[in-house]
């Protein structure tokens, strides 16, 4: 079957979402999602988005808190722009309906209500916009409100894309070539529902595809998130790039049966304190900032006391502060805790870090613009150049934001440059000799290898002889899935682990390159920043198969 469609969606989390509404005013969209459409890491963020709304703030401090975080390897230029257009995408979604916190002592002033802002570690200033600590479910919805009302916008539910659709795609599927004047018209897609593969034609294809957690064993993220645009994009021939640089969250709930929950940034931001088994706050030894420092200070700490320990966790504690001001501040994390038996009003609550969030990706321009043309990559599964070697909290969602609206104004240009010939005819998937798959033993039993590697060997602190070992695995386990790609037919649980299995060895790659230590990237055999040879990204493309 196939579908056309001027511009082609894939993904509905923020990015997808936002840039949808955007260009549905020029043309016709098809959004595809790979679950049902509120499945993404932006359901699930708690804390907010960074902008500079406080009377304190300014535009200034919000760079330099970005830049530190990055560790000399943001793009400055980016970071600018990024932080000088956030609080117009904020008014844009409160005027889409979001329900931002106002601060309680301007509720009675109807006339210039403020924000209330929240703080989280890092930033130097008051400056977290939220939604109670549900912001992301907030945002999601208002925006899912919005899309299903759109007339223009075709939603696709229970639909994973594949693979892209390059000029030069040799159309038996696995054999992608690339030259490297490429165009992408589209994907093809499997519907999960009926089994079958679709062809997606598009003028215009977006990636947003959001990230990459679900490569490691622990995770914040939920099942959505395989790195799939990272995957596609690199098959295509794009150029990705930092993928060492992973984000390990803190401090996710320990609970044997609390999949993926996490514990928001903004308890440390509130006065939260880790303290070890015996009680005892330990921040202090790693940081001047104590709990309040990054993420990656805090993350490589708690690894560190739990290695010395042998301990299975570690807690934080919020109990000293008023307990009425911690169930309306954390009215969903309350809950969450208690369901499981922790009452954080009264205890410390156990947790351990878990990977979160993925800072590189595909590399695109200052609009989005990967370096095939007709695809842009915005969101999580894109590298800007804002994060650099480590994001700054909640500033991921901001970045979303302002990507989705500088990537629709060149997409609209672009697309208004094509014809109705613009794109040619592409033949359907071709699956001869295939069967359906016999041995899905494999597919689970590589799934928890992939995961178990990375987080063994390429996790919070790293050497060389992990990632070797971890290398010398990933391949195998390629060779593996490759065979049995080829073989069978294609199914959800394959296609991701084709995908894991290919950011897997991408990570090991970028992270084998650098040799010192920087931001999320610890390398216990050059523990120190080299300016002079490494302060650069690590950059990747695939090799071109004639
Ligand atoms: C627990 C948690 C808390 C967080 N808290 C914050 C916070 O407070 N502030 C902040 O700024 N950031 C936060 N983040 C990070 C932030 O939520 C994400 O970076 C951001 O939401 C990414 O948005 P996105 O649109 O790029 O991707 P996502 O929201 O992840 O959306 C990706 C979409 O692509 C779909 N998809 C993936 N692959 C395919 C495929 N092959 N075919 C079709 N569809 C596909 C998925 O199903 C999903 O719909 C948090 C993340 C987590 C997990």
């Amino acid at each position: 079957m196939q579908i056309k469609t001027d511009f082609l969606v894939i993904g509905s989390g923020v990015a997808g979402l936002m840039f949808a509404l955007k260009v549905a005013q020029f043309g016709k969209v098809a959004l595809i999602t790979k679950q049902g459409i509120m499945d993404s890491n932006t359901t699930h963020a708690q804390g907010g988005i960074a902008s500079v709304f406080g009377s304190l703030d300014s535009f200034d401090l919000h760079i330099r808190d970005t830049l530190a975080s990055g560790d000399g390897l943001c793009n400055s230029e980016v970071v600018e722009l990024v932080v000088k257009n956030g609080p117009d995408r904020i008014r844009e979604l409160i005027d889409l309906g979001v329900n931002f916190n106002i601060n309680e002592k301007d509720l009675s002033d109807s006339e210039s209500p403020q924000l209330d802002l929240g703080r989280e570690g890092g930033h130097s200033q008051k400056r977290i916009v939220h939604a109670q600590d549900m912001t992301g479910l907030e945002v999601e919805t208002a925006l899912v409100n919005h899309v299903k009302k759109n007339k223009r916008i075709t939603l696709f539910e229970n639909h994973i894309a594949i693979d892209l659709i390059t000029f030069s795609t040799r159309m038996k599927r696995g054999l992608i070539t690339t030259t490297h004047e490429d165009y992408c018209h589209g994907a093809y897609v499997l519907d999960r529902k009926k089994n079958e593969v679709k062809t997606f034609c598009a003028k215009i294809t977006l990636l947003a595809t959001g990230g990459t957690g679900k490569v490691y064993l622990y995770t914040s993220n939920p099942d959505v998130a395989t790195g799939d645009g990272i995957a596609m994009a690199y098959r295509a021939g794009a150029t990705v790039a930092d993928l060492e640089f992973v984000q390990f969250h803190p401090t996710c709930l320990y609970h044997p049966d609390a999949k993926n929950f996490l514990i928001s940034e903004a308890v440390r931001g509130e006065g939260g304190i880790l303290i070890d088994t015996a009680g005892k706050p330990f921040m202090e030894k790693y940081d001047p900032q104590k709990d309040l420092a990054c993420r990656d200070v805090v993350a490589r700490a708690i690894d560190t006391e739990l290695k010395k320990s042998g301990d299975d966790s570690v807690f934080l504690d919020i109990s000293h502060k008023d307990s009425e001001f911690v169930k309306k501040r954390f009215p969903n994390l309350y809950e969450k805790c208690l369901s499981f038996g922790i009452d954080m009003t009264d205890e410390p609550i156990p947790v351990v870090p878990a990977a979160h969030y993925m800072c590189g990706g595909v590399s695109t321009d200052m609009y989005g613009k990967t370096d095939i043309h007709r695809l842009y990559a915005i969101g999580e599964t894109a590298c800007t150049g804002l994060h650099g070697a480590n994001r700054l909290a909640s500033n991921s969602l901001i970045e979303a934001l302002v990507y989705a609206h500088k990537a629709s104004i060149q997409a609209v240009e672009d697309f208004h440059t094509l014809d109705s010939n613009s794109i040619p005819d592409l033949p359907p998937w071709d699956e001869t000799g295939t069967t359906h798959g016999d041995e899905l033993i494999m597919v689970s039993h590589n799934w928890d290898e992939i995961r178990r590697c990375m987080w063994n060997y390429v996790g919070i602190v790293r050497s060389d002889k992990r990632l070797a070992r971890a290398e010398r695995r990933i391949q195998n386990i390629q060779h593996e899935i490759r065979e049995y790609y080829w073989d069978f037919k294609v199914s959800a649980d394959l296609i991701e682990l084709r995908n894991i299995a290919t950011v897997a060895e991408l990570i090991i790659k970028c992270a084998m390159h650098r040799k010192e230590s920087r931001g999320l990237h610890y390398n216990i055999e050059y523990t120190s920043r080299d300016d002079k040879r490494w302060q650069k990204d690590t950059v990747l493309r695939r090799p071109f198969v004639g």
